[in-house]
């Protein structure tokens, strides 16, 4: 039995993320010293921390930025370890995009090691946060990695409107020399948005009021419930992060009660977490398990969910076919 094997995961992270560092330290770098305003000609070089904000920085930057997402669809941002290759690419941007609101802590770790001469931009500022109380968090380790508020702010999408409108000014303020061109992709995306939510509104006005209930893997439509008018029911990790441990059986005989309780006729999956957690709960109590929604990353090329806009309107389909039952 050695210590090291019960070593917490954050632990293990840090350390790993130093001899990351360690490692990027002794690589040449000609763009340290680079100033944030581009050089004539060459496009902006843009980096988002996940794929949802990567499609509304490029929805944004059009074609004067070259945008690199570093958590690519599928990929769950809550267990992202950043590779020595993110790494590199975050000391050669010229402007970084985070959610914020605590989804990516290994960037405050970043920062504070590395600081790099790129713009820092917090996508979520001006949103107001969800909070969770000390009841609702799952450990204190939990409470503490998300600052105690909820991050999936981008399921309502008004709350992606105001990431847009950040987007913008982060872009303008970065490469002035563009900021026609950024002002007027973010005119065109926020108005593509606000259809999107009144599209989204008639479509749940077709469920019934008391069907609009949700059974997910972990805590993330918060944002999308309050917006939208539903009410989550329960959660199989029972947590904000995937990072959360299984549920006990008891957990999820507690569960499986409330969904009977509740009357809903399938519970969801979600693309960043195994699917056989919730197979199982739907079995257990009778349920359909509903096709998998797209929650914490859009969906690959050529899916429904390979844009934010397509992952929505996917979302919100899945969502009232299967609670119509
Ligand atoms: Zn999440």
């Amino acid at each position: 039995m050695t210590q090291f094997t019960r070593l917490p995961r954050f632990n293990y992270r840090i350390a790993a993320l130093t001899a990351v560092l360690a490692f990027i330290a002794m690589l040449p770098m000609p763009n340290a010293l680079a100033a944030q305003t581009p050089a004539a000609g060459e496009p902006l070089h843009v980096v988002a921390s996940f794929s949802v904000l990567g499609d509304l920085v490029k929805d944004v930057g059009g074609d004067a930025v070259q945008v690199t997402t570093l958590i690519g669809p599928g990929v769950d941002a809550h267990t992202y370890d950043p590779a020595p290759s993110d790494l590199v690419v975050l000391e050669g941007a010229d402007v970084v995009f985070e959610n914020g609101l605590g989804f990516e802590p290994w960037l405050d770790r970043f920062f504070e090691s590395a600081q790099p001469s790129a713009a820092r931009i917090v996508v979520s500022e001006g949103i107001t946060p969800r909070t969770i109380d000390d009841e609702t968090a799952e450990s204190a380790q939990e409470a503490q990695q998300h600052g105690g508020v909820d991050p999936h702010v981008w399921h309502d999408a008004a709350n992606a409107i105001v990431m847009v409108g950040n987007i913008r000014d982060a872009l303008v303020s970065a490469d002035p020399a563009h900021a026609d061109r950024y002002e007027a992709n973010a005119t065109a995306t926020i108005a593509r948005f606000q259809e999107l939510d009144a599209w989204i509104r008639e479509q749940v006005a077709t469920l019934p009021q008391d069907r609009r209930k949700l059974v997910t893997s972990h805590d993330t439509f918060g944002y999308f419930a309050d917006a939208y008018g539903f009410e989550i029911i329960g959660t199989a990790l029972g947590s904000l992060s995937t990072e959360a441990g299984d549920p006990s059986a008891r957990d999820i005989g507690l569960l499986v009660e409330e969904i009977a309780a509740a009357g809903v006729p399938a519970i969801f999956a979600e693309n960043v977490a195994n699917p056989d957690l919730m197979t199982a709960i739907a079995a257990e109590a009778g349920v359909q398990l509903a096709p998998t929604l797209y929650t914490d990353a859009l969906g690959p090329p050529g899916s429904p969910g390979e844009t934010y806009d397509g992952m929505m309107r996917s979302n919100v389909m899945t969502i009232v076919d299967a609670l119509k039952g």
